[in-house]
């Protein structure tokens, strides 16, 4: 008997946490953080819903705070077995996980809120990483064994396929969207019993996917003739590098107009070491290329503002100018501080180049208010606002498909739609079902079960 129980990202994108139980094994994989509305992230707050002292062994598909978040929870409940994940995962979670206990900090000192966990478990948690290769087959226990494969999604990026009682279960991780400027494209393991995928983009397409360098040529050249500020919140690790590395090559080709661009992100500053130190895990032709050099986030007209200080001085810069920050749905972070000083400027632009969440400050930009509070004052938005799909890192209803053909079911195999909005996992159930009209398709509820 082997079975899969859905404890995060069931009938939601975020929260990821599956439990696996053999008749001797308990394996975990991903224990992310709950994050968005109010009533998602309260379940935070919950117990786990099974005993993280009696698990085996966990593995980690991605550097994502909804995917690793709560791994800190699970070592502070008792949980003193290895992590087992990519070196570059391993590299960006501990970036991710001490910044996002930083802010936790701050906030529990503002609202009194307690801590999920302390610093001491968090530490606890780096120590029992372990890394793994992609490809590279790992003996769990008896016959258990697990293979990495890379989705594409974010440095490091993996998808796992378990083989625990004899049966092969695969899930997805977040696929990557592709081509990505960095990254190779995503692969998808051989063969499943069981099929746990990700639908974030389930039954849409991403338009205008292959015109990154034009939406970034259109925005600058823009900012040039207007003299004036571009703005683009960025997430923190893997759009904002590749933002870098897009802008470093467009220079080079002198396709741009010259102007200073400021990376204003602490974790995407520091993030940039770990892209530099696994260069391999690129897509060929960037390896091969000049830029696959050293220097690969370093040129003329970038400049890194870590401190608060360095950040309030960009103010001072003169225009033209580029302003690259977190957090990518400005619901914190500096991009917050830089909306307010400029969003009521006409010769502003501001590029969303992700997903903007409902109930952010981003969607209600994005939906065209007039004026917007920000830090308790209202700001009219006369900035000219674009919206550009080409930067998205998750694969669409299309690519999800594609990934999910190649692998090698058998008739009736079981496939369970995950990390999801509701809406978008029916529509993906749906387009799986007019081309695999034989799968077991299910779209699992918090604390579901399947077994085979
Ligand atoms: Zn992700």
């Amino acid at each position: 008997m082997t079975k899969v129980s859905f404890f995060g990202a069931a009938g939601e994108v975020t929260g990821s946490n599956f439990l696996i139980e053999t008749d001797t094994d308990k394996y975990i994989v991903d224990c992310g953080l709950f994050q968005g509305r109010d009533t998602i992230s309260e379940l935070n707050d919950d117990p786990l819903a099974y005993n993280p002292a009696q698990v085996t062994h966990v593995i980690v598909t991605h550097a994502h705070l909804d995917h690793i978040g709560r791994l800190p929870v699970l070592v502070r409940n008792g949980y003193r077995g290895p992590i087992f994940a990519t070196e570059a995962t391993i590299e960006l979670s501990t970036i991710v996980l001490k910044d996002a206990l930083g802010l936790a900090e701050e906030r529990s000192q503002r609202e009194g809120a307690p801590l999920l966990y302390e610093e001491v478990d968090l530490n606890r948690t780096l120590q029992q990483f372990q890394p793994i290769d992609y490809h590279k087959a790992r003996r769990l226990n008896g016959t258990d064994q697990f293979t990495l494969y890379d989705a594409g999604h974010i440095l490091g990026s993996a998808s796992v396929l378990l083989e625990a009682g004899g049966k092969k279960i695969i899930f997805s991780g977040d696929i990557g969207h592709w081509p990505s400027p960095l990254l190779a494209s995503p692969e998808s393991p051989p063969a499943a019993d069981i099929v746990v995928t990700e639908a974030t983009y389930g039954g849409e397409e991403h338009v205008g996917s292959d015109n990154r360098e034009e939406v970034v040529k259109k925005a600058l050249d823009w900012t040039s003739q207007n003299n004036g500020v571009l703005l683009i919140p960025a997430f923190s690790i893997e759009r904002s590098q590749e933002l870098l590395f897009l802008l470093h090559e467009m220079f080079e080709k002198h396709q741009l107009p010259k102007m200073p661009i400021f990376l204003d992100s602490p974790l995407a500053i520091e993030a940039l070491a770990v892209f530099e130190h696994h260069m391999e895990l690129y897509r060929r032709e960037v390896v091969k290329n000049e830029h696959g050099g050293h220097d690969l986030f370093d040129f003329g007209s970038l400049a890194l503002t870590p401190t608060v200080e360095d950040s309030k001085d960009i103010n001072e810069a003169p225009h033209p100018k580029v302003i690259i920050a977190g957090s990518g749905m400005m619901a914190g972070g500096r991009i917050v501080h830089h909306l307010k000083h400029y969003l009521s400027r006409p010769d502003t632009y501001l590029l969303i180049i992700g997903f903007q969440a409902p109930g952010t400050l981003g969607s209600a930009i994005l939906g065209g208010a007039k004026s917007v509070h920000i830090h308790g004052q209202e700001v009219a938005v006369r900035a000219k606002i674009e919206v550009a799909e080409a930067f998205s890192g998750h694969a669409d209803n299309t690519e999800l498909m594609q990934w999910l053909r190649k692998i090698e079911m058998p008739s009736g195999g079981r496939l369970a739609i995950v990390h999801s909005e509701p809406d978008r996992a029916e529509k993906y159930l749906s387009f799986v079902k007019s081309h695999l009209p034989n799968a077991n398709i299910i779209i699992p509820k918090i604390g579901a079960s399947i077994e085979v």
